[in-house]
């Protein structure tokens, strides 16, 4: 899809705020700091709607997007802030999977991790939640340009390893640095729409 308009519709935290339309939806999770943002700013064209999500203390919500009055994107905050504090993961755990379990609308998620690194605690939950859930999902692992390619293979089949990874998902390196893999994430979210 090349797109060229997006705008925030809404900043949800509860399902009566989530907007009233039939558009299917594709959410974006990860933790903090895995190059959410720039994965969605990278595939709507854009330098900065996105926002660099889930510091401590701000206001965790659900980002509706709409892309080409055809999608939304849905910005999960990121997780895997150690100071947050257990009732506001607790809050946050509860608003996901509220939206997670319950929206119609919801048509796959794209799981991001980061390349360089053996997934997080928190990345093999998110895994096996939607895969518990049955909610196509679609990894893609960030920050491709930091690892040099004769390494792109190992550190791709450790995190496989790692999330026990179904081979029917998609598994799409990216950065948003080069936009390598821009067009596979497309076609991966396209196939859901
Ligand atoms: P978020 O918290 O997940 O939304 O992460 P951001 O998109 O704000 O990115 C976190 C940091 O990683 C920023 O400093 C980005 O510039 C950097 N970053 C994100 N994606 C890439 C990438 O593909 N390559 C490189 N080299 N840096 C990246």
């Amino acid at each position: 899809m090349n797109v060229h308009n997006a705008e925030i519709i809404i900043s949800a935290v509860s399902p009566k705020q989530y907007p009233e339309t039939e558009l299917p939806e594709i959410a974006l999770a990860g933790r903090s700091n895995v190059g959410k943002s720039s994965f969605i700013n990278t595939l709507i064209n854009r330098k900065n709607l996105a926002r660099t999500s889930g510091k401590p203390g701000k206001t965790q919500t659900l980002n509706f997007y709409l892309i080409e009055d055809a999608l939304h994107f849905v910005d999960v905050p990121g997780y895997g802030y150690a100071k947050v504090s257990k009732t506001e993961r607790a809050k946050w755990g509860e608003m996901i999977e509220t939206y997670m379990t319950t929206r119609e609308q919801l048509k796959a998620v794209v799981s991001l991790v980061d390349l360089r690194h053996a997934p997080t605690q928190e990345d093999i939950q998110m895994y096996e939640f939607l895969k518990y859930y049955d909610i196509p999902v679609i990894v893609v692992a960030t920050k491709k340009d930091k690892i040099p390619r004769g390494k792109w293979n190992k550190h791709e089949s450790i995190i496989k390893k790692a999330l026990n990874f179904d081979k029917s998902d998609d598994f799409i390196l990216f950065s948003s640095q080069t936009k390598e893999g821009k067009e596979e994430a497309w076609q991966a979210i396209e196939k859901y729409l």
